[in-house]
């Protein structure tokens, strides 16, 4: 059966996944919280995605880079000046809304974020502006001209007014990377081509948020930088599209449900060369398609852009307190000898490596993965509501019952749980009747249940029920750990 964002964010708030933030006070627009169940589903998707571009690779190392970092990185990345949605107010009753088909007075077009055009050049076709409903009132075409709106946080640092510089909270881990480029090239073996992977939590003050836990205001990236030597780049975009489709399709998200979707040379940023999404189907109104990561091909702009943003010499209380407001300087004519080139001693060739960027977001592959698992059968004339998570991702790997409260039983089951924990997150409960039980590991996706029973106390052997085909095979209780390791390929 097909998942309505309903069931989900009903399953998720019944079974401790996900909460609305500050609930108590009445909740905080587009802020969520992950409960018991979620913040082991979550890890374990952050876990998967880590597995898969670091651990398992010989080219890539990871980074843990701060939140706040110094305003200029944002004056040369971009964000500050072009990092900004433009709003509409209705002229009725005020709303205001993100005007989403922008262009430029050249008719260069940008579907979201104003990094693809200048802000002081950005209009609202006029079609967009004249057919426009106002979501609060139903007014139509009642929308004022747009006006760029900011997506950083912003915030003070230091204690007294004087010296407190205006910081900004990160609206992406990527920056973070291109700053510790020359760090990560200094301090490790890696040479080009390689790649630097963060996880982390980013910011944006988005003006429409939208389907639960899907674009919120607070929210966590899973970032790749893969720097690689121009005129390899198309070959790396190439082989990172591939990888990245897998890995969705081999942690269990259906491939019916997922496509790419290149983005149109008139909607590429002025530096990228080539831009995809990883789209998934999701259940919001009519079964939407909606990006669930974008693979760039950068070129060598951030680098360059950091290159000269790093030759600034003014300082914050010549700029008002903050340094996004600097004048960037000019680039230099030998820019590609700069601190952020690379030396490949074996070509003797000096360049600024090219970027192929996958750029994933933590939260929105956790509701995909939510949404594709999400099933409803009939069995023996009940409703039997099961997560079809793929075992690494499964919040708990196992539960153990002991058929009832007595012989001994509840003892040998915790005694199993107990060891099994050592290895993976498993669940120990007897309480109600041993169906129920089941069902209710069924709805938290967890794909094993052991149950001890009488004959456990005559040949150690317990049962073992797959969450799936709810098949049952017993197995001796030396036996249990290498049995369920292989099962879920750990
Ligand atoms: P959108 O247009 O949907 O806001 P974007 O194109 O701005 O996304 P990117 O800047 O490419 O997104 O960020 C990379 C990834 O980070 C996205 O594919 C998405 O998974 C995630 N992401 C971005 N913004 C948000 C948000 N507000 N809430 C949750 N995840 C987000």
């Amino acid at each position: 059966k097909l998942a309505k964002l309903d069931d989900i964010v009903s399953l998720c708030k019944r079974r401790g996944f996900i909460f609305q933030s500050s609930e108590i006070y009445g909740g905080l627009a587009s802020c969520y919280d992950y409960g018991p169940l979620g913040v082991e589903l979550k890890n374990n998707v952050k876990r998967a995605w880590w597995k898969h571009v670091v651990q398992m690779r010989d080219d890539v190392v990871g980074l843990d880079c701060s939140i706040l970092m110094h305003p200029l990185v944002w004056k040369a990345s971009g964000h500050a000046d072009k990092f900004a949605d433009l709003i509409s107010e209705c002229k009725k009753c005020n709303t205001r809304t993100r005007v989403d088909h922008l262009q430029d007075k050249d008719g260069k077009r940008a579907d979201e974020h104003t990094e693809h055009v200048s802000l002081d050049t950005a209009v609202a076709t006029e079609h967009d502006l004249s057919n426009k409903v106002c979501p609060n009132c139903g007014a139509v075409g009642q929308f004022t001209q747009p006006m760029p709106f900011k997506l950083m946080f912003e915030t003070q640092m230091g204690a007294n007014a004087e010296d407190s510089m205006t910081m900004y909270l990160r609206p992406e881990t990527a920056q973070g990377i291109f700053a510790n480029f020359r760090n990560v090239l200094d301090s490790t073996r890696v040479k080009v081509p390689f790649g630097i992977a963060q996880i982390g939590k980013s910011f944006r003050n988005e003006v429409t948020t939208k389907a639960f836990i899907f674009r919120t205001r607070e929210f966590e990236q899973a970032e790749v930088e893969f720097f690689c030597e121009p005129g390899t780049d198309e070959q790396w975009y190439e082989k990172w599209k591939a990888a990245r489709f897998a890995w969705y399709t081999d942690h269990g998200i259906k491939a019916e449900n997922l496509r790419f979707r290149d983005h149109d040379p008139d909607e590429l940023a002025h530096y990228a060369k080539a831009c995809v999404d990883v789209e998934y189907k999701f259940p919001f109104g009519s079964g939407d398609w909606q990006e669930l990561e974008g693979i760039a091909n950068r070129t060598d702009y951030d680098l360059r852009q950091h290159q000269r943003g790093m030759r600034s010499t003014t300082s914050w209380f010549e700029n008002g307190r903050d340094l996004t407001k600097v004048k960037m300087p000019d680039e230099s004519e030998d820019y590609h000898k700069g601190p952020l080139s690379f030396f490949d001693d074996q070509k003797q060739l000096r360049y600024i490596p090219y970027v192929i960027e996958p750029s994933a977001g933590i939260d929105r592959s956790t509701l995909a993965f939510l949404v594709d698992a999400y099933d409803e059968e009939e069995v023996k004339g009940e409703t039997r509501n099961l997560l079809r998570f793929h075992p690494s991702l499964a919040p708990t790997k196992a539960a153990v019952f002991p058929l009832v409260k007595k012989d001994g039983m509840p003892e040998i089951a915790h005694n199993i749980a107990n060891d099994l924990k050592k290895y993976f997150t498993c669940f120990y409960d007897e309480k109600g009747a041993v169906g129920r039980r089941y069902r209710r590991q069924d709805e938290a996706g967890t794909p094993f249940c052991l149950t001890v029973d009488g004959q456990t106390l005559e040949d150690h052997t317990v049962t073992v029920r797959q969450r799936d085909s709810m098949d049952q095979v017993r197995i001796t209780t030396d036996q249990l750990r290498t049995y369920l390791r292989d099962k879920l390929e750990m």
